[in-house]
């Protein structure tokens, strides 16, 4: 086999065997297929998908390329297909594993424009590598366990993943189901719970594209005995308040610790964050939706969380003391009076990008501390001379770049344009889909 052909036949759209993927992700692994011939064939694939049975191969091939746990209870996860302020995973790990669930989840890092949950923690020194022996010890131990891939998880993902986020290569739909439930198969979870994200801070612009993506999504889960429900939930304008590694781990922190204060500031990521535990509950569980959200509501709002998150930090050797923000601040006012837009979200993934938050090579360092603030939510009214973003910056933040970023995010119009968090929940039976619902969500 040689790479020329296999490029060639993607190029024409011709399928490729299981033994070709197979070595093509196995040659890439081992350092023989060098990164420019792997990124060829990536720029190939998301300009010619895959089929169906060749995502299949990928993913089983990703899957294998490490090892597979499997647990004597049932366990559950969720995974994002990503946004900006995507900082649900932080608080849900240790909800619903603090509700009595075991809670395996393997993230990834920063991907495009989009946060990653590895990011955020490596920001407050957690270790996120374990062998096979020490997450299922982790996991027993405290109830839930956020790792990444790495050698003995996924090693194939890890590496692809990376070359993907540096190439521009994450918006296809292929591409993201084999990184996605390859990492979950290798869990192996009972239930999942799938936050698909659409609009236009999203890798799926629209929200057809980001129903095929769940029935893919839920399709391979399904053929892996994984219960697989998506929440079909808007990115057209950044989840909660903050952007970036540290400052998203502080809005966290203030809604475990104190949910009632800042139930207003933060209430999109709240509810998120409550309905897709509530679907993890239910992939276990069946019964009631509404009871399992309000269980999970509760449980939040109890304050109760914290001392969990807390646990699940200092057990992989975090340090809360390091969420302290080392960062100039400044701030953006509005010029005009009238509702606030939201009109590119993914401009602002760029805008924190450019601060220091993301990378643009996979070798660059990040800086944890920068980020942005965003005081409105759609359809906000706005005065002129009202704050509109904080920037924390740093001594190499490009604070022109990131200014120009935002400026195209945003517009102050005439009228209020409302924005529907959760726009429907989906769940796979009998090889069809069936809609589900959270009262009043
Ligand atoms: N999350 C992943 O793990 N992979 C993708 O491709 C997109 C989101």
């Amino acid at each position: 086999m040689n790479i020329f052909d296999i490029i060639e036949k993607s190029q024409n759209s011709e399928p490729l065997s299981q033994e070709e993927i197979h070595w093509l992700v196995h040659s890439f692994i081992k350092g023989e297929l060098p990164d420019y011939q792997m990124a060829a064939w990536l720029a190939t694939v998301y300009l010619n998908p895959l089929k169906e049975e060749q995502t299949l191969y990928l993913t089983e091939t990703l899957l294998k390329s490490g090892h597979q746990l499997a647990w004597t209870e049932p366990t559950v996860d969720k995974h994002s297909t990503g946004g900006i302020g995507d900082k649900t995973s932080l608080i849900i790990a240790p909800l619903v594993s603090s509700l009595g669930y075991k809670v395996p989840m393997m993230a990834g890092r920063g991907l495009g424009h989009t946060g990653g949950t590895i990011d955020k923690l490596e920001a407050i020194g957690v270790r996120t590598e374990y062998s096979v022996e020490e997450f299922a010890a982790n996991v027993t131990h405290n109830g839930t366990s956020i790792i990444g891939q790495s050698k003995d998880f996924c090693p194939a993902d890890k590496k692809i993943y990376a070359l993907r986020d540096a190439t521009h290569t994450v918006a296809n739909i292929p591409l993201i189901c084999a990184s996605i439930m390859s990492k979950k198969i290798a869990e192996g979870v009972s239930g999942l719970a799938l936050d698909v994200k659409y609009g236009t801070g999203a890798f799926m612009n629209t929200l057809e594209s980001a129903q095929t993506l769940a029935e893919k999504l839920m399709h391979i889960g399904h053929r892996n005995h994984v219960n697989t429900i998506c929440v079909l939930s808007s990115m057209n304008q950044p989840l909660g308040r903050y952007i970036g590694n540290k400052l998203e781990i502080l809005e966290c922190i203030e809604i475990m610790k104190t949910p009632e204060k800042v139930y207003d500031e933060y209430r999109d990521t709240i509810v998120l964050s409550c309905a897709l535990s509530a679907v993890m509950v239910y992939t276990l569980d069946g019964g009631s939706l509404d009871e399992a959200y309000q269980k999970c509501h509760s449980h939040l709002m109890s304050g109760q969380v914290f001392s969990h998150f807390e646990k699940m930090i200092e057990y992989q050797n975090g340090d809360l003391s390091l969420v302290a923000i080392d960062a100039k601040k400044q701030t953006l006012y509005a010029k005009a009076d009238g509702y606030f837009r939201y009109t590119d979200t993914k401009s602002l993934g760029f805008a924190s990008l450019m601060l220091g938050a993301g990378r643009l090579k996979k070798e660059d360092q990040l800086n944890f501390d920068v980020g942005l603030y965003c005081h409105k939510k759609m359809g906000d009214p706005v005065k002129s001379g009202d704050p509109l973003f904080d920037l924390y910056t740093c001594e190499s933040s490009n604070i022109e770049a990131c200014e120009k970023y935002i400026e195209n995010s945003f517009s102050i119009e005439a009228k209020p344009t409302e924005d529907k968090l959760i726009h429907s929940i989906l769940s796979y039976q009998n090889g069809s889909i069936t809609p589900l619902q959270i009262e009043n969500l």
